[in-house]
């Protein structure tokens, strides 16, 4: 909703108008798959949908929370440490989480107030809408207490919160393209830093989300393998982490290394080649060469990574035949999920209509068709 209906529902909600607004955005995995973890490099995109928080503060020390997606207040009293919440108030453990995660960077936590979240992104569609809410929640509890950290920290504190209050060992990359996003950019990040910057989103290119609703049972497990022949390879080839490794140097190196664990690792070592591939692409505006870099990411996780399924197979290959699309690839950590495709104008509406037809007929289930445009980063609105 708007800042306005946004104001016009906490009035409605708490009696008075809020002090201040924030928004922060969901994102892409641009390119960069599983590199995050193997010190790698990754490209995002922020989206143009996302959380926004309204706040104000309290005098009595209680600290409302209420979610339009919930349409419930999760009032915690005054005095104590905040507990972790189950159940239906557990969407409140990432605003709670963000308190928590304050001071371990010397920053103060504000004690009452009303909290009021609302959002245009759906949730567990791996556009990341905790990354949105943590950093949202985070602009607005430093801005109550009249508190500007860099934006670094901003991200730190998001990550804190979903790492150590909710508990997923998530990378840096949601809360790091939420934080540095800008309309018209992508974000890049060196993970081992890790470092931030922002590349050039050539004009004239959209992205298409198709979420299908998919997500392998075992998914946790299958990361935590895919993680351990990670980490297993960088040992058989002598190093800490696979971003040491050049592709000339692991090819050289293939008798050394379990051929489950080898393919792997070329996944890891060649994306993030690709990723720097792509971010020279981009700067050239050459989105033909972004594209190809894209559905290659697609292919080796297709192949090598082995983190795709036949439904996402089935879109990037229906989408990369598709008249007007530069490339698809799986977006996020695979076994089920989203499939993103860029875009030019010749791809529209009636082009993702027909990709979606096309997965219903296959599959019996229609995937959600979301157009997206990079949109700003959080802010104070
Ligand atoms: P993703 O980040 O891919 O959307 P997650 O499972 O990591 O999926 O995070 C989704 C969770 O974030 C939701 O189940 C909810 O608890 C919380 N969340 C996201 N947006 C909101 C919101 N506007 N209001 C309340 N909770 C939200
Ligand atoms: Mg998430």
């Amino acid at each position: 909703m708007s800042k306005a209906s946004l104001v016009a529902r906490f009035e409605q909600i708490f009696g008075r108008p809020p002090a201040l607004v924030t928004r922060a955005p969901g994102r892409i995995e641009f390119i960069g798959n599983h590199t995050d973890y193997n010190g790698g490099t990754v490209l995002g995109a922020s989206i143009d949908r996302g959380v926004a928080v309204a706040v104000a503060p309290r005098a009595d020390g209680a600290r409302n929370f209420h979610s339009t997606y919930t349409g419930k207040t999760v009032t915690l009293p005054a005095a104590g440490e905040p507990a972790k919440q189950t159940g239906e108030a557990s969407w409140a453990n990432y605003p709670l989480g963000v308190l928590a995660a304050l001071p371990h960077f010397g920053l103060r936590a504000p004690e009452g107030f009303d909290y009021l979240a609302d959002s245009d992104l759906p949730t567990g569609a791996g556009l990341s809408s905790s990354a949105a809410i943590e950093l949202a929640s985070a602009l607005a509890f430093l801005g109550l207490t009249g508190q500007a950290p860099d934006r670094e920290t901003v991200v730190k504190v998001g990550k804190h919160a979903e790492n150590h209050f909710v508990g997923v060992p998530c990378g840096i990359l949601d809360q790091g393209v939420s934080g540095f996003g800008e309309a018209g950019r992508l974000v890049f990040i060196d993970c081992a830093g890790p470092r931030f910057a922002t590349v050039p989103m050539p004009a004239g290119a959209s992205f298409w989300i198709f979420n299908t609703h998919t997500k392998h049972a075992l998914v946790d497990g299958l990361y935590a393998a895919r993680h351990r022949e990670c980490m297993a390879a960088a040992a058989a080839l002598g190093v800490g982490l696979l971003v040491e490794v050049s592709p000339e140097a692991l090819r050289a190196a293939e008798a050394k290394v379990e051929p489950t664990a080898f393919k792997r690792a070329r996944h890891v070592v060649e994306e993030i080649a690709r990723v720097d591939a792509c971010v020279k692409a981009l700067e050239a505006g050459d989105l033909g060469a972004v594209g190809a870099l894209l559905t290659a990411s697609h292919r080796s996780s297709q192949h090598l990574f082995q983190n795709s399924t036949p439904e996402l197979d089935f879109l990037v290959d229906t989408l990369a035949a598709a008249p007007g699309v530069f490339g698809a690839r799986l977006t996020g950590g695979g076994f089920g999920g989203a499939v993103m495709a860029l875009a030019g104008p010749g791809f529209g509406a009636a082009g993702a209509e027909a990709v979606a037809a096309a997965y219903a007929a296959k599959f019996g289930a229609r995937p959600d068709v979301l157009p997206m445009g990079v949109g700003p980063g959080a802010s104070v609105l």
